[in-house]
């Protein structure tokens, strides 16, 4: 099944995991998705090493896996920056040969350490090399807050609306704490004619090293209501926890209620937590679609 089918007459719900690093014990990631296909998401997605490096291997596997041993819809993520063409139909041909109809094409993040092949300079090209080749589902990336490269959101905006034009089938958000800055871009990006599905990505945030990290990273707005949070809790990671997890319940709520497409849960391989947010939003997430949302 392609992911674009599922936003026909439901919100969705969907789940991010990283592998294991190279020399941790792999078992691990099993035991987390025993957990976190108990939850039954609607797709749990597969990141890949930075910039394409050696991890795809494991994403490919855990993948597959997630589609044979757990019955659940996969999408594998694949940056594209340092692939030639011919590294890149070699990745698809074994995610088609595995069995896995969704790839988020990404550009990658570009590192002073790898040189970029050239054959792909941006996302959009990927999602090109794709669709002329392959019969795969293509999902994008989006930053409601814009990409940290651009000069401003409009741009990128309109480099989104040339990158789904090319056949970008659904599309992630980079992870906010504001919803005020998803609204904005929403209705930017519908005013310029970007009408596929947009999943809203929610990281429940529990440790105040990783937000600072994610933030200078991103660029991404700390709220000041989350200030608060962090500062109040973050000698305390069970409180911290437990605030994040009600910080991600309220986001959820109100983008439900705001008639999102769906719900993208960065889970950073903790089941306790997506397990929590989950039951706390699931009576909301069968609530049917209006007419409206649904057309
Ligand atoms: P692009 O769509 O190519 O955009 C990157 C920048 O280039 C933007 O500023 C855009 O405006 C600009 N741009 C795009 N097209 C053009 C054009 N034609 N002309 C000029 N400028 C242009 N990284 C990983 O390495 N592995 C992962 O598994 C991974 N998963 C991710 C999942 C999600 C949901 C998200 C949001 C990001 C993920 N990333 C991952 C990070 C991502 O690789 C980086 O954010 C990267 O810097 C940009 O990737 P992109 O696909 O959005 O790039």
């Amino acid at each position: 099944m392609k992911t674009a089918e599922l936003f026909k007459n439901k919100t969705v719900f969907s789940l991010e995991i990283f592998p294991p690093k190279p020399d941790s014990d792999e078992s691990v990631i099993y035991n987390t998705l025993d957990e976190l296909t108990d939850i039954h998401p609607d797709f749990i997605s597969v990141t890949y090493g930075a910039g394409g490096g050696k991890n795809g291997c494991k994403t490919i596997q855990i993948a597959s896996d997630i589609i044979t041993k757990y019955n659940t819809l996969s999408v594998a993520h694949m940056p594209c920056i340092n692939l030639t063409k011919n590294q890149a139909a070699d990745i698809l041909d074994d995610l088609t040969a595995h069995g896995i109809k969704n790839v988020l094409a990404l550009r990658g993040d570009i590192s002073k350490d790898t040189i970029p092949s050239g054959d792909f300079k941006h996302a959009s090209d990927l999602v090109t090399f794709i669709k002329e080749h392959y019969d795969i589902n293509v999902i994008g990336a989006c930053y409601p807050e814009a990409h940290p490269e651009s000069n401003n959101l409009n741009e990128d905006i309109k480099h989104l609306k040339y990158k789904v034009d090319c056949g970008v089938d659904h599309l992630i958000t980079q992870l906010f704490l504001d919803n005020r800055y998803f609204y904005d871009f929403k209705d930017k990006t519908l005013s310029c004619g970007i009408n596929v599905p947009i999943e809203a990505g929610i990281m429940p945030v529990t440790n105040k090293k990783q937000i600072e990290r994610m933030v200078k990273m991103c660029g991404v707005m700390l709220p000041s209501k989350f200030v608060k949070i962090l500062n109040r809790y973050e000698n305390n990671p069970v409180a911290l926890r437990d605030a994040g997890i009600a910080y991600a319940v309220d986001q959820i709520t109100d983008l439900i209620a705001e008639g999102v497409s769906g719900i993208h849960l960065y889970t950073m391989n903790n089941p306790y937590i997506a397990r929590k947010i989950y039951d706390a939003v699931q009576n909301l997430l069968s609530q049917p679609l209006t007419y409206a949302e649904n057309s």
